[in-house]
């Protein structure tokens, strides 16, 4: 039985090895189209703007703004609960793409949207794999 005490990890398949492989290594990778020029985030095997299948892997350079956000007070898993409360944010990249993650190491009642933040890398206690998060630029 999984510890309950746990967050959760990832589990990398043939589409998304390479940003996962790429979270260890310090680097935010993301697609982007060989057709049409546009970023897309997640990963997929096809465009999601014009359906061509030439997706290159680029590095991110780390900076964006906060497009939107919530503050989570309530726990969604046990594993969570010493971090409430905290931010889940939609995060737009300088690259073109938006991601969803957590707004790390600042007081959640001072995250606003246009935010400034850059890219940095949460390790999981019993896992090898690193989650991609963003804090204060
Ligand atoms: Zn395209």
């Amino acid at each position: 039985m999984a510890d309950v005490r746990a967050k959760p990890v990832p589990v990398p398949d043939g589409i998304s090895r390479h940003y996962w492989e790429g979270a260890n290594l310090g680097e935010f990778r993301y697609q982007r189209c060989g057709a049409c020029g546009k970023a897309q985030f997640y990963a997929r095997s096809a465009c999601v703007h014009c359906h061509a299948t030439q997706l290159q892997w680029q590095k991110a350079g780390g900076g964006g703004r906060i497009a939107s956000f919530s503050v989570i007070h309530r726990a969604p898993l046990p594993a969570f609960a010493g971090d409430v409360p905290y931010v889940l944010a939609l995060v737009d990249l300088d690259e073109g793409l938006r991601f969803m993650c957590n707004v790390l190491r600042c007081d959640p009642a001072q995250v606003r949207i246009g935010m400034p933040v850059r890219v940095c890398f949460e390790s999981r206690p019993g896992s090898e794999q690193t989650i991609p998060q963003v804090e204060p630029a």
